[in-house]
C-alpha cells in the first residue's frame, strides 16, 4: 500500500482535489492500485483550524508519505492574518528540500486552437521547464532595503547546480534527449558557473544534446517557436518568469501541473496556478491541472505508466468531443468534465 498525503488547501483547491481523487479512485479500480489518502490542512485552512499555515501534523504526515498531492493555497480572506497562507507551502518545500520543480507544457491538438497564440505556432509544443527551487536570488544573503538603497544577492554553489542539471538531463533521456540550459552568462557570475557545470554534467550524458541560451533570447523563442524545446533547465528566478510565460502557450493556467522533487524524500505534485478565489465554489474551475498533477505522480513516484496513459487518453478524448471548461471558452462544469473523463477511462482500459 502507498500513502498519499492530501493537501486540498484553499479556494478552488478542495474542489479540484475532490475531482482529481475521483479520477484516481477510478484508476485504482481499473488497475488494482492500492493508494491510501491521508488529508491534512495547509495554508489558509490551517490558519483557521490550527493557527498556523503548516501545522506539525501536516509536516509529519507529508514526511512519512510516499507522495504528496497539493491543490492550491491562499486567498484574500487571509490578507490580514499574522502569517501568510503561502508561507505554509514555502516552509514545506524547504523542510522537504524540494529543490527541483518540473513543469511540463504540452499542447493537445484538440485544444491548440484555444491558445491566444497562433495555432500553427503552438501545435505540437511539448517541453518541460526544470526550475531550481531552493537557491539563487530568492534566498541569497545579504538582502536588505535601507532607505533609498536595496540589495539582493544571487548565490549558487556548484553542487546545487550539478544536482538540478543531473535532474534535467535524466528527464531529457526519457524524452527527445535535448537540454536547453538558460542563463545570463554574458553578465552574471552565477550564470558563468551555471554554464560551466552544465558542460561538466553533459559529459555524464553523452546521449543528450546540450544547448545554451541567454534568458532574454529564450523568452522570445518560447513564444515564437515553442516547439524547438524539449527540456529547459534554469535557475530559480528565470524559471519562475519563463514558466509563467510558458503557461500562455496552451491557453489556460488550468491545464498545467507540476512536480517538485528532493534528493530522497517524497515528491510533491501540484497545479502551477493559485487558489483562484474569483471562481471558487462555482463548479467552473478546470480540474485538468490537478488531474495531470496526479498522472505525474503516478509516473514519477510510482512508475504506473499504464494508469497515467489511460487517464491522459481519457482527458484527450473528452476535449476532442468539445467538452471543455469555461477558462478555455467551453461550458462544461468542473464535475461534468470529471464525470466525462471517468466514463472515458473505462473505454480506454
Ligand atoms: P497566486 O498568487 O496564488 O499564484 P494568482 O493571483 O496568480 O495566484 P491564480 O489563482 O493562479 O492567481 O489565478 C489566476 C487566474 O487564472 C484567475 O483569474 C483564475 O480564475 C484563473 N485560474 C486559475 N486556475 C484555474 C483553473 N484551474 N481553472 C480555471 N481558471 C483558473
Ligand atoms: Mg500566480
Amino acid at each position: 500500500m502507498k500513502n498519499i498525503a492530501i493537501l486540498a488547501g484553499d479556494g478552488i483547491g478542495p474542489e479540484i482535489m475532490a475531482q482529481g481523487l475521483k479520477v484516481l479512485d477510478k484508476a485504482q479500480e481499473l488497475f488494482q492500485l492500492d493508494f491510501a489518502y491521508h488529508p491534512y490542512v495547509i495554508g489558509g485552512a490551517a490558519i483557521d483550524e490550527k493557527g498556523t499555515p503548516l501545522p506539525e501534523e501536516t509536516l509529519a504526515g507529508c514526511r512519512t508519505s510516499d507522495a504528496i498531492l497539493l491543490a492550491a493555497i491562499g486567498g484574500p480572506k487571509w490578507d490580514d492574518a499574522p502569517e501568510r497562507p503561502e508561507q505554509g507551502l514555502l516552509a514545506l518545500r524547504k523542510a522537504l528540500a524540494l529543490y527541483a520543480n518540473i513543469r511540463p507544457i504540452t499542447v493537445s491538438r484538440h485544444t491548440a486552437h484555444l491558445s491566444p497564440l497562433k495555432e500553427a505556432i503552438v501545435v505540437g509544443s511539448d517541453f518541460v521547464v526544470v526550475r531550481e527551487l531552493t537557491g539563487g536570488i530568492y534566498f541569497g544573503e545579504p538582502r536588505e532595503l535601507i532607505d533609498s538603497q536595496a540589495v539582493d544577492t544571487c548565490v549558487y554553489r556548484a553542487e546545487e547546480i550539478r544536482r538540478i542539471m543531473r535532474k534535467a538531463f535524466s528527464i531529457a533521456r526519457t524524452r527527445r534527449k535535448k537540454v536547453t540550459s538558460v542563463d545570463k552568462s554574458n553578465v552574471l557570475a552565477t550564470s558563468k558557473l551555471w554554464r560551466r557545470i552544465a558542460e561538466e554534467v553533459a559529459l555524464e550524458f553523452p546521449d543528450v544534446t546540450l544547448e545554451h541560451q541567454l534568458v532574454d533570447s529564450a523568452a522570445m523563442v518560447l513564444i515564437t517557436k515553442p516547439t524547438v524545446f524539449d527540456v529547459i533547465v534554469t535557475e530559480n528566478m528565470f524559471g519562475d518568469i519563463l514558466s509563467d510565460e510558458a503557461s500562455v502557450i496552451p491557453g489556460s493556467l488550468g491545464l498545467l501541473p507540476s512536480a517538485s522533487h528532493s534528493e530522497d524524500g517524497p515528491s510533491l505534485y501540484e497545479p502551477i496556478h493559485g487558489s483562484a478565489p474569483d471562481i471558487a465554489g462555482q463548479d467552473i474551475a478546470n480540474p485538468l491541472s490537478m488531474i495531470y498533477s496526479i498522472t505525474m505522480m503516478l509516473r514519477q513516484s510510482f512508475s504506473l505508466h499504464e494508469a497515467a496513459d489511460c487517464i491522459e487518453a481519457a482527458c484527450d478524448s473528452v476535449m476532442a468531443q468539445g467538452i471543455i471548461t469555461k477558462d478555455l471558452g467551453g461550458t462544461a462544469a468542473t464535475s461534468q468534465f470529471t464525470e466525462a473523463v471517468i466514463q472515458q477511462m473505462t473505454l480506454k482500459r
